[in-house]
């Protein structure tokens, strides 16, 4: 046996509910889990690294759906602000001066903050993937679902107004296609890595070559994954293009573009309807409640798709807005929205958040044959939650446990201390063992001094409300 982790609380998340064993154990082999019950009868005397797990939960590693932690480096760059700018006025003029390295360096600085807070898979939505594959997630032995975006809009769109329709550039479109279909040839054996299809958004992309996507997608039994109905920009380009009385999910509804092999993120302009017809449909649905809730204002529609059937997970999205890459966080605030939107506090309960964030992330991502819960022959993705805090005191067992919403609502993430990725650890009591984590945060803030001093012009020029911000002292 290579790992055994002893005396612990085990959710294995096995079954429909959460599958908790009271003095459990784990062990791994050859990248594999080999065992997971009772500390009775557990033999571990050969293994090579004994984790004592006492007074920890020890669960599976925690599935980030939807991140673009590219844009790391702009972490508190666009936030507090319409949502009508965010994009165009807030985040394009900044994201204009950054380089590949960039982009690549926000990663590393995104994916270590998630590792810390216990997310063993992120699935990376961004241009140029590949690059991020390679520099960072195979060097590292971290589980990436890459997606590389497809869209067809250049970037001047600064200049145009709400109702201005982009203009769609082809040839830049089928260049990105022909980017993501080398991303399945490299990578579509690799164990670590898994694929999909990235169309941006329906107003990024005409339906000609988001219908070729579909069938590419579909020979090579792989899921697209779209950004969904987020809100009035979105909404002004599907109206001015496609008619009055339309929205996202009725022109792909329309076009064929519903079904399993879709992964929905945020969706928070849809309604009740469009949501049960999503849901009909077997379309997954991924949101990113802190993220949606800091740029457009709004609760993701997470609490209805699953009372309604539909398959879901969490994701963090992007740094600038929400500010973090940390799941705990995210299965909080999107307990406490839900609770909030609803006026219903039996909504969205702890237990729920935990399996959004595991179980509920690895069946959205097709990946929930090899991880997301805690069962013999699935990939060692694990993590263990020291519970000896205070903010995490008192533990009791009877009548109920008490750490399940404690989990939720009294964790920050930094509680999480050992992580293990495909049965190899990559953090050990809370230090990283092949990652020099000050080199990257001391790297991180120059970059990010540059790009900021060179975007300051352009980032003006745009005129958004934090710039009339920091005329009045606030930034
Ligand atoms: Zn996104």
């Amino acid at each position: 046996m290579d790992i055994a982790v002893v005396n612990t609380w085990l959710i294995t998340f096995q079954g429909k509910n959460l599958g908790i064993i009271e003095n459990g154990a784990l062990g791994v082999e050859n990248g594999k889990i080999s065992y997971v019950g009772s500390m009775e009868g557990f033999n571990y005397k050969k293994a090579d690294i004994v984790i004592d797990a006492t007074n920890h939960v020890t669960m599976p590693g925690l599935i980030n759906a939807h991140t673009h932690t590219a844009l790391t480096l702009l972490r508190g760059g666009a936030q507090d602000m319409p949502e009508i700018e965010w994009m165009n006025k807030g985040l394009l003029p900044l994201a204009m001066h950054m380089t590949p390295e960039d982009f690549v360096l926000g990663s590393k600085l995104g994916v270590l903050e998630g590792l810390k807070t216990g997310t063993t898979t992120f699935a990376e939505y961004t241009v140029n993937v590949t690059d991020t594959v390679e520099n960072l997630y195979l060097p590292l032995g971290i589980r990436i679902v890459a997606t590389e975006m497809i869209n067809e809009v250049g970037y001047s769109r600064a200049p145009l107004k709400p109702t201005d329709l982009y203009e769609f550039d082809h040839s830049k479109g089928e260049n990105e296609l022909k980017r993501a279909n080398e991303l399945f040839r490299k990578f579509r054996s690799q164990e670590m890595v898994s694929c999909m299809y990235g169309p941006q958004a329906l107003d990024m992309i005409s339906l000609d070559l988001l219908k070729t996507i579909k069938e590419q997608a579909i020979e090579q039994n792989a899921k697209i994954h779209m950004h969904v109905a987020q809100g009035e920009r979105e909404r002004l380009q599907i109206t001015g293009r496609y008619g009055k009385n339309k929205s996202t999910v009725k022109v792909l509804h329309k076009n064929g573009m519903l079904g399993s092999f879709l992964l929905a993120a945020h969706c928070h302009d849809t309604d009740e309807k469009e949501r049960e017809l999503m849901a009909k449909e077997k379309v997954s649905m991924v949101v990113c409640p802190s993220a949606i809730a800091m740029i457009d204002g709004i609760v993701p529609p997470v609490g209805h798709y699953i009372e309604i059937g539909g398959d879901a997970g969490l994701g963090t999205d992007q740094a600038p807005g929400p500010g973090h890459h940390n799941l705990f966080q995210e299965m909080r605030t999107a307990s406490i929205l839900t609770k909030t939107l609803h006026r219903d506090p039996t909504a969205l309960p702890a237990w729920k958040a935990l399996q959004l964030a595991t179980i509920g992330g690895a069946k959205t991502l097709g990946i929930d044959k090899k991880v997301g819960t805690l069962e013999v022959g699935k990939q060692a993705d694990i993590i263990t939650i020291n519970l000896g805090y205070l903010h995490l005191t008192p533990i009791v067992a009877q009548p109920f446990k008490n750490f399940i919403p404690n989990l939720v609502h009294s964790t920050n993430g930094t509680e999480v201390d050992n992580v293990i990725i495909n049965g190899k650890v990559i953090m050990r009591e809370s230090k990283f063992l092949d990652i020099d984590e000050q080199t990257i945060i001391k790297e991180a803030n120059i970059r990010a001094k540059r790009i900021f001093e060179s975007a300051t012009e352009d980032w003006k020029k745009a005129n958004s409300k934090l710039v009339k911000d920091v005329q009045n002292g606030w930034l």
